[in-house]
């Protein structure tokens, strides 16, 4: 990695100890970023943060489950341990049941909206006494594109990712004043686990690849590289904008 913009910051990235996430915090703090990795499972934290000091960068595990509020605030105070907080990315997300929107139970819906949209609102304000700190705060939210266009056996999760669109639209305005940037990035169908029903051999495989006109599917460093930007110098002037990263998949809402 021969960049090196986020040298001096610190960041926090949940749900950071596989996919997606763990390739964003590798990314960040591969560009010279301190990173706080967390997840819900101690042991996959222990692993994570393993993995990423073993290649000397630094990196701090704390175990996060995003929804619960004393969690969060332990990322907080680690941050202030490590001398402020630069840039927060709220990547966790979770589909518990598979169907469309009007088939999804109650209790699902709450699981789903309290996970992927209250819990990333929490965060942002939370986060926001540290940004203010900062010299150019960062927020990047993991919306999806099928906050675009919703996928049909993920309905009330495509609903929740439709939802962080118009967050980040909202809060980037109400913090452009305080140089705090808001953004998020939609990445289309990246092989992770999440994606496995998808990913792996089988008719369901090949009817997404066709829908993809790069013909691939992407891969968790197709996405850190954009957080990456979002977060450094170089991405200062750009707020309330979602970033499609898709091979070009459509996304029209
Ligand atoms: P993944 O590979 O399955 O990784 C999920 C990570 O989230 C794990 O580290 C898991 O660790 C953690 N996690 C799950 N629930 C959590 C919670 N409540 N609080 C904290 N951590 C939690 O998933 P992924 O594909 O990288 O997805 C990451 C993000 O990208 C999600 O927001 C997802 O919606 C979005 N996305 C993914 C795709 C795709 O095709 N993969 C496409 C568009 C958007 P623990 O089990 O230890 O908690």
């Amino acid at each position: 990695m021969s960049l090196k913009r986020l040298v001096g910051k610190t960041a926090i990235v949940t749900a950071s100890t596989d996919g997606i996430g763990f390739a964003i915090a590798q990314r960040l703090a591969r560009e010279g970023a301190k990173v706080i990795v967390s997840s819900r499972k101690a042991a996959n934290v222990e692993e994570a943060t393993r993995k990423l000091t073993q290649e000397g960068l630094e990196a701090k595990g704390l175990v996060c489950h995003v929804a619960k509020q004393e969690d969060r605030r332990k990322l907080f105070e680690e941050a202030k341990k490590l001398g402020g907080l630069d840039i927060l990315v709220s990547n966790a997300a979770v589909n518990p049941e598979v169907g469309g929107v009007l088939d999804c139970s109650e209790n699902a819906w709450d699981k789903i909206f309290e996970t992927n949209l209250k819990a990333s609102y929490l965060l942002a304000k939370e986060a926001l006494p540290l940004l203010k700190e900062s010299k150019a705060g960062r927020i990047i939210f993991v919306s999806s594109i099928a906050a675009f266009q919703p996928f049909n056996l993920l309905g009330a999760y495509s609903v929740s990712k439709t939802a962080l669109l118009g967050l980040t639209k909202a809060a980037a305005v109400q913090l452009a004043q305080e140089n705090i940037t808001v953004n998020s990035v939609c990445p289309g169908v990246i092989e992770t686990r999440f994606s496995a029903a998808i990913t792996q051999e089988g008719p369901a495989r090949e009817v997404s690849l066709s829908q993809i006109p790069m013909g691939r599917f992407g891969v968790p460093d197709d996405v850190s590289g954009s957080v990456a930007f979002l977060a450094s110098d170089d991405g200062s002037y750009v707020t309330g904008e979602n970033l499609v990263i898709s091979g070009g998949m459509p996304s029209r809402l």
